[in-house]
């Protein structure tokens, strides 16, 4: 059994016992903006049914865990029966045996580590005035970074999120966030509370915490009903009439002077008109926010209303033609993912491309058919394909479809 490299059966074992899964997560980062404290307060909470009686483990990989009460038991310092082993180690997880078939509830407090390499919290402090930022990154499988879970697409759920920081600070996540301050926590810090209650993979929850500077604007649509959708009851999801999402831009303050916020929007709001058209289905989620982000690894990822963007994006200079058109690409491939990857999710990572290669179809398209990048097809031919064409010419080469059995193939696919 393996929880840093999951395999697809022990996935598919896992997501056959467990259901109906809830996690309340909090997370205290109040100190978050000394880089000398390593590690952050993480307490989940979560509920979940086990179709029949058996045994599995939950993710995490923590500094510290320092309580874990299954059923109201302290079951931390108990060994697994059978094998005399402790409970936790993080290559295997934390063991859940011999559960019985029901409702079960199971609190886990750790210490987990801010990160500097881009997985589970990200913590940077920016050189131009010394404010602290941080932003996750999840996918394929670091949510267990920050948080114990069942860390596998296919096990979705809901959430209750609470994210404690320093009063001046910013909290953007999946979905509108409440903030108070006050003591319920630390004296003089800030509380934020966000509630998920659409079905959610793990790897697509996300935060971004820091002063942020902050642009807002909104889109407004409406589609007409159809044969295809005419059975939908989710009312997100209904067409017909109008819905109005809430669009957010984030960036750190020292770049608030370069952002170019009405260009994005537009591009943004062209996308939104050209899917919520084309899926038949309008924006799944409550609001849509873009979150520039320093010392990012890729271009983007497409966290639930909740997207990060590399802030190379953010021109300091001018930009030609071409660098717009790429960023308006990242952007309409993030904002496809909503439907595409969001709303509906591989079963397990052997789908990926077709996550992917679905997104940048439908960015192509939607530049093609709703901006001024006409010429995107051009683009993708010089740009997407020749790559791929290099790609297929090497030892490494494989098939569009290759099977990942575990974890560590996963991130050789990506
Ligand atoms: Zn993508």
């Amino acid at each position: 059994m393996s929880s840093t490299n999951l395999t697809r059966s022990e996935a598919a074992e896992r997501s056959n016992l467990i259901t109906d899964t809830h996690y309340v997560v909090d997370l205290d980062l109040t100190e978050g903006g000394d880089l000398d404290h390593r590690t952050f307060s993480s307490v989940t909470t979560v509920t979940f049914t086990a179709t029949t009686a058996g045994s599995t483990f939950i993710d995490l990989r923590a500094e510290e865990i320092t309580s874990v009460t299954l059923d109201g038991e302290d079951i931390l310092s108990s060994a697994v029966p059978g094998d005399g082993e402790g409970r936790y180690d993080e290559t295997h997880g934390l063991q859940l045996t011999d559960l019985s078939a029901g409702r079960h509830e199971l609190t886990i407090v750790a210490e987990s580590l801010y990160s500097t390499t881009g997985e589970g919290l990200h913590r940077f402090q920016d050189p131009v005035d010394d404010e602290v930022y941080m932003y996750t990154q999840f996918e394929a499988a670091d949510a267990k970074r920050v948080f114990a879970c069942f860390d596998q697409p296919d096990i979705k759920a809901t959430y209750d999120l609470a994210v404690h920081t320093p009063p001046n600070w910013t909290v953007v996540t999946n979905n509108t966030v409440d903030t108070a301050s006050g003591a319920d926590h630390h004296a003089g810090a800030t509380t934020h509370r966000a509630i998920v209650d659409y079905p959610l993979s793990t790897y697509l929850i996300a935060f971004c915490i820091g002063p942020w500077h902050h642009v807002t604007d909104q889109w407004t649509g409406s589609l007409t009903p159809t044969a295809e959708t005419a059975d939908v009851t989710d009312t997100r999801l209904v067409p017909g009439g109008e819905m109005t999402v809430p669009l957010g831009i984030f960036v750190r303050q020292s770049l608030a002077e370069y952002l170019d916020a009405d260009v994005i929007f537009d591009v943004t709001k062209r996308g939104f008109d050209y899917y919520a058209e084309h899926f038949g289905v309008a924006y799944p989620f409550y609001k849509y926010d873009q979150i520039f982000c320093p010392e990012y690894n890729m271009g983007a990822m497409e966290n639930a209303g909740c997207v990060t963007i590399r802030d190379e994006y953010v021109f300091r200079s001018a930009a030609s033609h071409y660098e717009y058109e790429r960023r308006a690409d990242t952007i309409l491939h993030e904002l496809a993912h909503m439907w595409f990857g969001d709303l509906v999710t591989m079963q397990w990572w052997d789908d990926l491309w077709l996550n992917e290669s679905f997104a940048t179809w439908s960015s192509a398209m939607a530049q093609t058919h709703a901006t001024e990048y006409e010429t995107a097809w051009v683009t993708f031919n010089n740009k997407e394909k020749a790559w791929a064409y290099g790609q297929d010419q090497l030892p490494s080469t494989h098939p569009v479809f290759s099977g990942a059995n575990d974890l560590v193939e996963v991130d050789a696919n990506f």
